[in-house]
């Protein structure tokens, strides 16, 4: 299995340290906010990692850190007059029914960082000792100057950095690279005791020392969005670095960002939807199948087309999936067993994810596949219930166990391509064009007619959407 590593910037073999056990680390959420869909695709390709990585037979230790204390916190705690302990709960509980709702598996351990505060106290004490740490009144600031390899990550020159410094200016730091191992509290701030003063830890040292806690000092895989290269990881391998003498993390996997119009999706530029509100239009499966149509590691441009383009590619498989599950329960067994190579699609399936991750075209296997099962029963009047047993083993294992596109459990008659749906469509198509003629009375028709019956139409720059009363 070969997968980019960020770190020496090519495609490696993944040999675990210590197989077939493998730890893998992933940033998880800020908790002052609802996570919206582009921190998803982020949860949702670590889930089908961490799935297929299990899917190979490996014994995985997955870890996701929740960071619970924080500027973006305090400020939510103090516009609302809560503490910041009552903001992170709500968002933690949100968090993880979101994450439910995505049919993302649990990982093994969600750390939380106000439950590590000894962990990371007595790593800023080994960094301190071993001298890549300075301490200005009651703060502590990580060297960056003394530390050999700064910037391999990035690929980033220290001297660019500095001269381009787009780095947090405080004059307690001797050099604008260094950044906050411990912030001193201000009045009405939480805070934790330390050698240095009564604060909270910065949010780099937070996972490097929540990852060598639940993993060790040497561990497999590092993982998280693009955003996070610099500073985030550059920081945490500077100090564990300075702090531990184990590797830290071997491979470091990187996602690219869902965007809209070409612009990172962020809550700072205000351009993004939240997972829940997604999910009360759109099945998991259906935002599970958009994140795959793009690579991983490319930006994927979110918009209404696009969703309803992976609903409608998605129903191609679970009308199929539906089919077979209907043949297995009627539980016929007069018919042949046709000659057809299950084999075939799974070393092809394999050959696509072990090629780093590559599920948009694992997808096209699993397409592929139902094209030619298809084939297969609209040729013949009788199949063997073996061949559809195979053939929905086939999905469990890919589509569903890995993917996460499909679940046999959920289908049900109605599912898959309706004709009521595609009518809609037509008509929304036929509104479109009418509008385009300048043809108002007719467009106004089409949508009050719609109303009338229960379907409510949304305009947006992207297109039209509907939902039914
Ligand atoms: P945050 O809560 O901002 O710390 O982000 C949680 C995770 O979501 C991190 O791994 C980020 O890299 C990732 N993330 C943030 N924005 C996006 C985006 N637009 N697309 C993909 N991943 C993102
Ligand atoms: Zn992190």
């Amino acid at each position: 299995m070969q997968i980019y590593n960020t770190l020496t910037k090519k495609k490696e073999e993944f040999i675990p340290l210590d197989p077939p056990n493998v730890t893998m680390y992933v940033c998880g959420p800020t908790v002052y906010d609802y996570f919206h869909i582009g921190n998803a695709r982020s949860f949702v390709v670590s889930d089908i990692i961490y799935r297929y990585l299990e899917y190979k037979g490996y014994k995985v230790k997955y870890v996701m850190n929740l960071t619970d204390v924080d500027d973006k916190l305090i400020k939510k705690a103090n516009e609302e007059g809560i503490t910041t302990a009552e903001v992170s709960k709500r968002y933690i509980d949100a968090f993880f029914e979101d994450i439910d709702k995505l049919k993302i598996k649990r990982a093994t351990v969600y750390p939380k960082a106000t439950e590590h505060m000894q962990e990371i106290t007595d790593l800023i004490k080994k960094i301190e000792e071993n001298s890549y740490a300075y301490e200005t009144e009651g703060e502590v600031f990580f060297d960056v100057a003394k530390f050999d390899g700064y910037g391999k990550l990035s690929g980033k020159n220290i001297d660019d950095l500095e001269s381009g410094a787009r780095v947090e200016i405080n004059d307690k730091k001797r050099n604008p690279l260094d950044f906050s191992l411990w912030k001193k509290a201000k009045d009405g701030e939480p805070f934790w005791d330390s050698p240095w003063s009564k604060g909270r830890p910065g949010w780099h040292i937070e996972c490097s020392a929540m990852s060598m806690k639940h993993l060790g000092e040497s561990f497999d895989i590092h993982a998280g969005g693009n955003d996070l290269i610099f500073p985030h990881h550059e920081n945490e391998i500077a100090q564990s670095g300075a702090g531990c003498n184990g590797g830290f993390a071997k491979y470091w996997i990187h996602f690219g960002f869902l965007n809209i119009r070409d612009e990172k999706m962020s809550k700072s530029l205000g351009n993004f939807f939240t997972a829940r509100e997604v999910l009360n239009k759109y099945s998991a499966e259906a935002i599970r199948f958009l994140f795959n149509q793009a690579h991983y590691s490319s930006p994927l441009n979110y918009s209404s087309d696009l969703i309803e383009s992976s609903k409608k590619g998605l129903e191609k498989i679970s009308s199929t999936a539906l089919k077979i599950k209907n043949e297995i329960e009627k539980g016929n067994n007069t018919g042949e067993n046709p000659d057809f190579n299950f084999n075939n699609y799974y070393t092809q399936f394999e050959a696509a994810m072990d090629d780093n991750f590559n599920s948009p075209k694992a997808i096209a296997v699993i397409f592929d596949f139902v094209r030619d099962v298809n084939a297969v029963i609209a040729k013949r009047e009788n199949l063997s219930l073996e061949f559809y047993k195979n053939a929905k083993l086939f999905l469990e294992k890919t589509a569903e166990q890995v993917l996460g596109i499909l679940h046999f459990d959920e289908l049900h008659a109605g599912q898959g391509p309706s004709l009521e749906n595609d009518l809609i469509e037509l008509l929304t198509k036929l509104r479109a064009s009418a509008k385009a003629d300048k043809n108002y009375q007719l467009s106004d028709q089409i949508r009050d007619g719609l109303k009338e019956i229960g379907i409510t139409l949304q305009d947006s720059k992207t297109g039209t959407t509907f939902t039914k009363d």
